[in-house]
């Protein structure tokens, strides 16, 4: 059986579990998860005996290298909305259908809450994460694609190094990183890159400016690259053109060790939140709590956030072959941040740690 006739599988079962006859699918991850199509512009209906693929004309050779036999294209001269109401009427056992609440604007979501009020038969459901909570486990072959963009983002970030100099910017870096990253088989980035200088690695969510890397500066990382689909995440920190002063080493250490012991222990089966505490505890007993801000991690794969997540409010148990993020952090206001986050399976065996780029606070 295909992945996609095995995904195709559990997401019927689920379908059946919640009383629906249908779902209608338009987050383009999911439509790839499903149907194997990496276009732009498509709607997926999922029934009990058939899986539906529409859209456009510019994709109508790409499908048929990229879609899965068990999914029946339709290419769509005009409007895939009025193509859809069509098809519907050719599925008389359709009556309960859900539309992902996520993924749909307000604008598309009238189109059939307007088509239901004209006393059509069909009855529309929201349906919350239904592909998403599929998604969360990772079959061999979407580790390995994981574990091939963990390999391209380490080997871009190690023939970006010898190049970063106390005078570059932080775009400057990020341009010598971006250049890397495609030259070693990265088809996109799955976020902006973020290479952050001095007071700005503070910034958890900073972007590559023209600010100029001082002598002594903290530089973190924080990047990854895409294979076939799948992304990586990574996040270093390192100092630029001096040796490491005290306070630098202290709370690098300090995040390298929660970083390590929350890799070490994460397990399958455990909560998001007793997971987010492996490095939190840790943290808040050096006096530090305060400046871990956000959650210690999330999965990656067809999206750079998705579910699971690693958070103190995440209830939910971790699914074995989950791939997640550890990435523990500090950052002090005026004085700088340090991450650093690897990328782990969470196997049924215990975790597998992915990352393999070396710790330490290297000086650049
Ligand atoms: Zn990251
Ligand atoms: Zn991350």
């Amino acid at each position: 059986m295909s992945a996609v006739a095995e995904r195709l599988g559990r997401l019927r079962r689920a379908l059946a579990a919640s009383d629906l006859d249908a779902l209608l699918v338009s987050a383009l991850p999911n439509i790839r998860y499903l149907t194997g199509f990496t276009g732009s512009n498509g709607l997926v209906l999922v029934t009990p005996g058939e899986c539906l693929l529409l859209t456009d004309f510019r994709y109508a050779t790409q499908v048929k290298g990229e879609v899965d036999p068990a999914v029946r294209t339709v290419i769509e001269g005009a409007s895939l909305w009025q193509r859809l109401w069509k098809e519907l009427q050719a599925l008389p056992g359709t009556r309960v259908l859900a539309f992902e609440t996520a993924h749909v604007t307000h604008q598309d979501a009238a189109r059939f809450l307007d088509a239901a009020s004209d006393g059509s038969r069909w009855l529309w459901r929201p349906a919350v994460n239904l592909v998403e909570v599929l998604r969360e486990s990772k079959d061999d072959d979407e580790v390995a694609r994981i574990r091939e963009a963990v390999r391209i983002a380490e080997h871009a970030l190690g023939a970006t190094l010898p190049h970063v100099r106390a005078g570059m910017t932080e775009l400057d870096v990020a341009a010598r990183l971006e250049f890397e990253l495609r030259s070693a088989g990265s088809e996109g980035f799955p976020f902006e890159t973020i290479i952050a200088a001095g007071a700005r690695s503070a910034l958890p969510h900073a972007r590559a400016s023209r600010a100029v890397i001082a002598k002594g500066d903290l530089l973190l990382f924080d990047f990854g690259a895409v294979h076939a689909g799948y992304c990586s995440d990574i996040t270093r920190t390192f100092v630029v053109g001096a040796a490491p002063d005290a306070r630098q080493l202290e709370v690098h250490t300090a995040v390298r060790e929660a970083n390590g012991s929350a890799s070490a222990l994460v397990r399958a089966g455990m909560r998001g939140r007793d997971a987010d505490a492996l490095a939190r505890d840790y943290i808040d007993r050096l006096g530090y709590g305060e400046a871990f801000g956000h959650s210690l991690g999330h999965g990656i794969g067809l999206e750079i956030h998705e579910a699971p997540r690693l958070s103190k409010t995440a209830e939910s148990p971790l699914p074995a072959g989950a791939v997640v993020t550890i990435e523990p952090g500090i950052y002090l206001e005026g004085w700088g941040g340090v991450r650093i986050e690897d990328d782990v399976v969470l196997g049924s065996e215990g975790p597998e740690v992915l990352t393999t780029f070396q710790r330490d606070l290297l000086q650049l």
